[in-house]
């Protein structure tokens, strides 16, 4: 390793969705990402509520975007139809890209992993590719270390095109629960990018992963059933994401996206959090503050603990706990829940609609943590 660290005002481990967000905001100081892998090799899908500056925002990463979405049971549907949200699902890898392209000339993406990170109040030394760094302030967002048997959104997802073209090609598929429900919440997710192009994930809210077969097993059969015939298979992603507490690598540096809490845990969605908290971090640096603002509020965490609470201790509610949330609340108060940005009365609503005693169990168990 060379002998003289390069010197950082700022360090950025992990150049994902949080790490490429905020070093794309940075100007007027000496900044580096470090991320191993190129762009293309983290392409997925992340989906999420985007309104119309948004969307311009992102129209660079933009793979489609639905202003319908729905939810369905054996016993229905609910369709949402939204003037204000449209839900819009981002290439990842065009997103990262143009994160990159957008660096200013004083933050260098440097294309190689951190190891050896020793912490300095809010900074510390490490090195990379062979090279020693010291930085003054570092964000840590390598992934986090989530627990066995913790409560996790798991899926695999094909993006598939198809010999004849679908239905319902203008409705975004949230959750299609009519699916195997024995080892789990299950549910397929179904985005149609056209006609003849679909993204189709089995997807499970559960504490133990499955063998990928599974999920391929139950995506072949979901086709199957609804007589859609593949193409061809253009792409698999594979993704697990925390619903519970997580573990950062390091507990000494501060810690940004995933890595940092802010994956909402009773939905699995972080990408609009992260993109807020990147902005709001970015303007206190730019005014010479470095503390991560924190994703949530206190509120929302601990009403997601609680629905987690209930949905782990009966699963077999969760289809109607899901069901119910989205016909108490019409298209826009559904985008901003889901969001985390529900106000006093969307909240009346969601929680007038659920069961009341396992909630009120859970409730009483978060505040006591009596299991
Ligand atoms: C497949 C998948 C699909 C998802 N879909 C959605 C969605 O539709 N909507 C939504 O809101 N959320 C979604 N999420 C959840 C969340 O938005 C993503 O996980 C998001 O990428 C989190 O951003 P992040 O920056 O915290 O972590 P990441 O984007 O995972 O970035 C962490 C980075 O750290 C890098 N790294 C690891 N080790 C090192 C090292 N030693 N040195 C340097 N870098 C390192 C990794 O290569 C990685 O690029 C999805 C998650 C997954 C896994």
């Amino acid at each position: 390793m060379s002998s003289n660290p390069i010197e950082l005002d700022i360090a950025i481990i992990g150049g994902g969705s949080a790490g490429m967000a905020l070093a794309s905001k940075l100007d007027n100081l000496s900044a580096a990402v470090f991320e191993p892998k190129t762009a293309a090799e983290r392409d997925s899908s992340w989906a999420l509520w985007a309104q119309p500056e948004q969307l311009e925002q992102l129209s660079p990463a933009i793979r489609g975007s639905w202003d319908k979405w729905r939810l369905i049971d054996h016993s229905g549907e609910v369709i949402h139809q939204s003037n204000e949200y449209r839900y819009t699902s981002l290439s990842s890898g065009q997103y990262l890209q143009h994160c990159e392209a957008s660096l200013k000339d004083s933050v260098n993406l440097v294309r190689a992993a951190v190891d050896d990170l020793t912490a300095e109040e809010n900074g510390g030394q490490f090195s990379a590719d062979g090279q020693a760094y010291k930085a003054k302030t570092i964000y840590d967002s390598r992934p986090p270390i989530m627990g066995d048997n913790s409560l996790r959104q798991h899926f695999v997802g094909w993006e598939i095109s198809t010999k004849e073209p679908i239905t319902d090609a203008d409705i975004a598929t949230l959750m299609d629960f009519r699916v195997d429900q024995s080892r789990g919440l299950h549910f397929i997710y179904v985005l149609p990018y056209s006609d003849r192009h679909l993204l189709v994930e089995s997807t499970m809210i559960s504490n133990q992963l499955e063998d990928k077969d599974w999920y391929r097993n139950a995506i072949s059969q979901w086709l199957a059933d609804r007589n859609i015939q593949m193409q061809s298979q253009l792409r698999e992603e594979y993704g697990v994401i925390p619903m519970a507490a997580v573990q950062p690598q390091n507990t000494q540096v501060p810690t940004i996206g995933a890595a940092g809490g802010s994956v909402r845990l009773s939905s699995g969605y972080a990408f609009s959090t992260i993109q807020a908290q990147m902005a709001t971090l970015a303007e206190a640096i730019s005014a010479g503050e470095r503390e991560v603002p924190a994703p949530f509020s206190r509120r929302l965490i601990f009403m997601d603990r609680v629905f987690n609470r209930a949905l782990s201790a009966q699963p077999d509610r969760g289809v109607g706990l899901f069901m119910a949330t989205s016909k108490a609340l019409d298209a826009e108060e559904f985008a901003r829940f889901m969001l985390g940005n529900a106000g006093a009365m969307e909240w009346a609503k969601v929680i007038m609609a659920m069961p009341k005693w396992p909630f009120i169990q859970a409730a009483l168990r978060q505040v006591f943590k009596n299991d």
